[in-house]
């Protein structure tokens, strides 16, 4: 069994891909036309936020919103941007590519997501913005980040990348803080058939600025006011996300239910499985469990034909591009990378395959 059968999960929009496909190939338009900026009114929409624009990967989304706050507040480079030491190392390459300082936070050991209190420890008078990262699907404590944010002048960039749909009370994140970033990578809960990102926002400075950016810095044709990139959404990709966002709820249901699933049927005292609080707005983008023999885990679901991931192996600052931070000491982040394992967790997986995987953990010795 794959960890994710992506193959699968887009033959279940088959018709609607091949429409969306055959609807772009005959318009003759291909860059900056009615699919993108459709796209763009209906993902607002789906947020809950006034704008979306859309770019080229989540990455750029990440970057973008950075440079044009830099640009905004003529910040310098050493402003400092707070963020998870355990995210998926984009979150903190974004920083470095705008020119601005990353701070590591330890995550929490509960849940993983950014410990609010450690983050507070961190602020000093560099600090300009707080990056929580929704990561595994499941928001952080935005109630408490938007009040430290407010209190010190912060600004708050979600990083959306793997919480499409997610929701904070009522609220979905990419309308959580004052700017998210969206990836739509394939293995997202909103996948394109190649790269697409996606920025969300209620200021609209925000958003022209981020739209020039991504477009050679351009106001006009050949008019160019700051010093942009080609990171633009392409038409066909969001033609392709126009026909899978109406059912992206549904889809995030289905992850859900085979949560609960496991919540309810991995039993084994070796393997802790994610914690269940305001389990109603995870999307499960990832089902994470932790064990100490997450090798042997790991090895014994592979040899019974399941395959896993590590979300993530190795932490940025243990990596060789990020060499100065080989000192730092992150023991939650280091607990994280050494016991997390995440199961197979899709919409097309059937209940069969659900109750296989369970039944093989709970065998594991
Ligand atoms: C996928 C991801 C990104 C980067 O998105 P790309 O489209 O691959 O550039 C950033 N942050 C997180 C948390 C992600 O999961």
């Amino acid at each position: 069994m794959k960890f994710l059968d992506l193959k699968k999960v887009n033959d279940s929009y088959r018709k609607e891909i091949d429409e969306a496909m055959r609807r772009v190939l005959d318009s003759g338009w291909y860059i900056n036309g009615d699919s993108v900026s459709e796209f763009e009114r209906e993902f607002a929409n789906y947020v809950g936020a006034d704008h979306c624009v859309g770019v080229g990967n989540g990455l750029d989304a990440l970057t973008l919103v950075l440079t044009a706050w830099k640009e905004m507040h003529a910040w310098d480079h050493n402003t400092e941007v707070i963020v998870p030491a355990n995210t998926f190392i984009a979150t903190i390459l974004a920083i470095s590519r705008a020119g601005l300082k990353p701070v590591l936070c330890e995550p929490r050991k509960d849940n993983a997501l950014i410990d609010c209190d450690k983050a507070f420890r961190l602020i000093n008078e560099h600090t300009r913005v707080i990056i929580p990262v929704h990561l595994y699907g499941r928001t952080c404590d935005m109630a408490s980040i938007n009040v430290m944010a407010f209190k010190h002048g912060l600004k708050v960039l979600e990083d959306a990348c793997q919480a499409h749909g997610a929701f904070s009370d009522t609220r979905r994140a990419g309308n959580l803080g004052d700017a998210a970033a969206f990836s739509f990578y394939p293995g997202k809960n909103l996948g394109a058939l190649g790269d697409a990102g996606a920025v969300t926002t209620n200021n609209k400075d925000l958003a022209e600025r981020v739209r020039r950016l991504a477009n050679y810095g351009q106001s006009q044709k050949y008019v160019h006011l700051v010093k942009g990139v080609n990171s633009r959404l392409d038409e066909l990709q969001a033609a392709i996300l126009r026909a899978k966002l109406p059912r992206l709820d549904k889809d995030n249901e289905r992850r859900r239910r085979i949560a609960e699933y496991y919540n309810k049927h991995i039993i084994h005292p070796d393997i802790v499985l994610p914690v269940s609080g305001r389990y109603i707005g995870n999307v499960f983008h990832i089902y994470p469990v932790r064990c100490q023999q997450r090798d042997h885990l790991q090895a014994w679901l592979s040899v019974n034909g399941v395959q896993t991931q590590i979300h993530y192996p190795c932490p940025p600052h243990r990596q060789q591009a990020y060499r100065e931070w080989a000192s730092l000491h992150l023991p939650v982040t280091d607990i994280w990378s050494n016991t997390e394992l995440s199961l197979p967790i899709s919409p097309a997986m059937s209940d069969e395959e659900v109750e296989y995987v369970a039944q093989t953990i709970n065998k594991f010795e």
